[in-house]
């Protein structure tokens, strides 16, 4: 078993670091970050992600998961893994200062040498910057391994114990095998390459996601004026197993701490060696209009919606977190509040953020008490409590029942034994 350091306990570290520690690795996690290494500490979660406190817990218990916020206590580190967020800057690339800082801070603090795993999704090129940029700063010998990280969030756990495969990239045969046997007890694929392979597998398998979900949201946009049901399409699509059915449904465009920021990085990296990503920035364009179109549809239903009382359900970017991160549920709020347009909002995990973002906003602290007197009601998010809640809640809280289900979360038989209206992507409307 080894001795590993991750630094950053974001998402991605902090999953991963006690993950490694739960198949028996002695794991120190690091942040800059107080709050959330106080939170730990306490063996409480900053981040909601199905059955983490209790692993965290349990893993602090048998000794072998700790917490700080002092790069001293991480200079023993056989491993040390770089997972801190590289958000996007104004131009579209991505911002290396929070890595370049963790790396200067790992240069100064290591005694022996050592192993960096970098996490993060960092563009083509970094983890070889990355790595003489630590070498010129200590006398001790540096491996760089970069391996990027696909867990999704809301499915963390599971896909970091039940993945589809592991990228390791590295010049370094050694740090390639040390890598290797420290994830060895998952019991996933794992592929080799070099650094720069593993970099851009990372921003060409989002990148591909990405398209397929615009591309599924652009034949259900032709669905809509032919009288096609982009369902049925989906599932003829899917069924031919070059094509898949992952990622083919249809909904008002994708969102979160990824897909926009890594899609908007890709075309960035091509355009730096003069390659202009032609389909990549489509794919990003069909997505803003797609995040407008719960928005375009009301506006078409009712003109003006000054005064309009209207219930958002659902926040975080996608069921299963809080995380609210270029969610389309904000450019549908921004736009509806500029409407003027009264807003209430329910969410089970994300509104202690949104409520910061959206002081003009009411919450409410259950579906139904959201729906309550309102003139219409947006499906934002697919949660299981809104997903399958019955029609007749709908029926019975609003004025009348208008609904804009921008996941279409139900059956268009189902809607048709109600007495309302309902508007979806990619199929008829209904009432
Ligand atoms: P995050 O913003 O949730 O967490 C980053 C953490 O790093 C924060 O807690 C921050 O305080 C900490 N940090 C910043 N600078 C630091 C420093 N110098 N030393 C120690 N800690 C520092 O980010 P995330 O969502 O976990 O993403 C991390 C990386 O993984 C990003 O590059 C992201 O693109 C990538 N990624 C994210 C996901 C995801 O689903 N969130 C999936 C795959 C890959």
């Amino acid at each position: 078993m080894k001795k590993i350091a991750v630094v950053g306990t974001g998402y991605v570290g902090l999953v991963t670091g006690v993950g490694l520690s739960h198949i028996g690795h002695e794991v120190t996690c690091l942040d800059i970050d107080p709050v959330k290494i106080d939170l730990l500490q306490k063996g409480r979660s900053p981040i909601y992600e199905e059955s983490l406190e209790p692993m965290i817990q349990e893993n602090q218990k048998q000794k072998r998961l700790s917490f700080t916020s002092e790069y001293e206590d991480i200079q023993d580190a056989e491993i040390v893994l770089i997972a801190v967020g590289t958000p996007q800057q104004q131009d579209g690339s991505a911002n290396l200062t929070y890595i370049f800082q963790a790396a200067e801070r790992i240069a100064k603090t290591i005694n022996h040498d050592v192993t960096v795993v970098v996490k993060s999704t960092v563009p083509v090129g970094t983890c070889q910057r990355l790595r003489n940029y630590i070498q010129d700063r200590t006398p001790f010998s540096i491996r760089m391994v970069s391996n990027p990280e696909f867990l999704r969030e809301g499915n963390a756990l599971k896909d970091l114990f039940e993945g589809d495969r592991i990228v390791i990239g590295s010049g370094n045969p050694e740090a390639t095998q040390q890598v290797m046997e420290m994830y060895s007890p998952f019991d996933i694929p794992m592929m080799t390459t070099d650094l720069a392979s593993a970099e851009l597998i990372k921003y060409a398998s989002n990148a591909f996601l990405a398209t397929k979900i615009s591309f599924i949201n652009e034949i259900s946009s032709i669905c809509e004026k032919v009288g096609a049901n982009v369902e049925a399409v989906a599932k003829g699509m899917g069924m031919d197993r070059r094509i898949g059915s992952s990622f083919l449904q249809a909904g008002i465009g994708y969102g979160g701490s990824c897909f926009p920021k890594d899609t908007k990085a890709l075309v960035q990296m091509a355009g730096n060696v003069e390659h202009q990503f032609d389909l990549l920035e489509s794919v990003i364009h069909v997505n803003n209009k797609q995040q407008n179109k719960l928005v375009d549809q009301m506006k078409e239903r009712c003109g003006s919606l000054v005064g309009k009382r209207i219930t958002i359900l659902g926040l975080a970017f996608k069921p299963g977190t809080d995380d609210l991160r270029e969610a389309p549920s904000l450019v549908i709020i921004d736009r509806l509040l500029r409407e003027g347009a009264l807003i209430t909002a329910y969410d089970p995990a994300a509104m202690p953020r949104a409520k910061e973002l959206f002081p003009a906003v009411t919450f409410a602290s259950n579906v139904k008490e959201a729906l309550m007197g309102a003139e219409l009601a947006a499906i934002v998010t697919e949660w299981e409590e809104i997903k399958e809640l019955p029609l007749s809640h709908y029926e019975e809280s609003m004025e009348e029942a208008i609904l804009f289900d921008g996941r279409n979360c139900y059956s268009l038989e189902e809607v048709m034994e109600h007495n309302m209206e309902y508007y979806s992507v990619g199929r008829p409307a209904i009432g």
